[in-house]
């Protein structure tokens, strides 16, 4: 059985002010919900309040990105070892990290790396362009995400990996998958890369989630599908009563 998870990636939004308020109006109705496992990334400038406003409740804190390197003359990066102080997660590989920042499936199989290295679980997003999705190379695209972004990690650490499947023509558009896609995707495509790299049973440990326009209203058919273990949340997840819906019919 794997524990349903929700994240929500508050992307480059709230100040430190604006992060403590949406904290404050959302942590005491995130807390009443059980059976899933609630994550929060604010941007790093954030996370130190809300790791403390999160102090002794069951919600988790992550980043959204990291430097694969502990410490240097990396102006402007991040490293695992500060990631580490305050969170439990850190959102790698997102699209618009590949799109934006010139991220590739190298620089994403290094960060894996030292988050297996650190002890931080990685939300490794994955997902093709409409492009890529018009031209039917879904399986191509994302197999290959998977097993490139993935190398050469250690067994014993996958069973903790998260992956997302975020298509990028669904993300932030409110066109968001059809959950049949979306399940499709994870049954044929993803988990089975999972079982080539690290064996059937560890693959099955594996929780998958659906991330691109996830709302309050569509969250339950993404929910009610035998292969999606939770949602990464973008838009949504800066919305007290949309993050509260999303998360209470994972827990369903
Ligand atoms: C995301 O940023 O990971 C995301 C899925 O965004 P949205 O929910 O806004 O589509």
């Amino acid at each position: 059985m794997r524990t349903p998870l929700v994240a929500g990636n508050w992307k480059m939004n709230k100040t430190v002010e604006e992060a403590r308020t949406l904290v404050y109006s959302m942590s005491a109705k995130l807390r009443e919900i059980k059976g899933v496992d609630k994550v929060l990334c604010p941007p790093f400038p954030a996370l130190l309040a809300v790791h403390a406003q999160l102090e002794g409740s069951d919600l988790g804190l992550g980043a959204q990105n990291m430097y694969w390197e502990e410490k240097g003359a990396f102006t402007g990066e991040v490293s695992p070892l500060m990631v580490k102080e305050l969170c439990q997660y850190v959102i790698l590989g997102h699209s618009e990290r590949r799109t934006y920042f010139g991220e590739t499936d190298d620089t994403v199989n290094k960060k894996v790396h030292a988050a297996q290295k650190y002890d931080i679980i990685p939300i490794v997003c994955v997902g093709e362009t409409l492009q890529q999705y018009e031209a039917k190379q879904t399986a191509d695209v994302v197999g290959r995400q998977i097993r490139l972004g993935l190398a050469n990690v250690d067994p014993a650490f996958a069973v903790r990996l998260v992956v997302a499947y975020e298509p990028v023509w669904a993300i932030g558009t409110g066109k968001a998958s059809s959950a049949q896609n979306a399940n499709d995707v994870l049954a044929k495509v993803i988990r089975p890369a999972l079982s080539e790299l690290f064996g059937e049973q560890t693959s099955q440990a594996i929780r998958i989630l659906y991330g691109g326009s996830v709302t309050g209203s569509n969250a339950a058919e993404y929910f009610g599908c035998s292969e999606i273990d939770g949602a990464l949340v973008g838009g949504a997840s800066l919305k007290v009563d949309e993050f509260v819906a999303i998360t209470q019919a994972a827990a369903k």
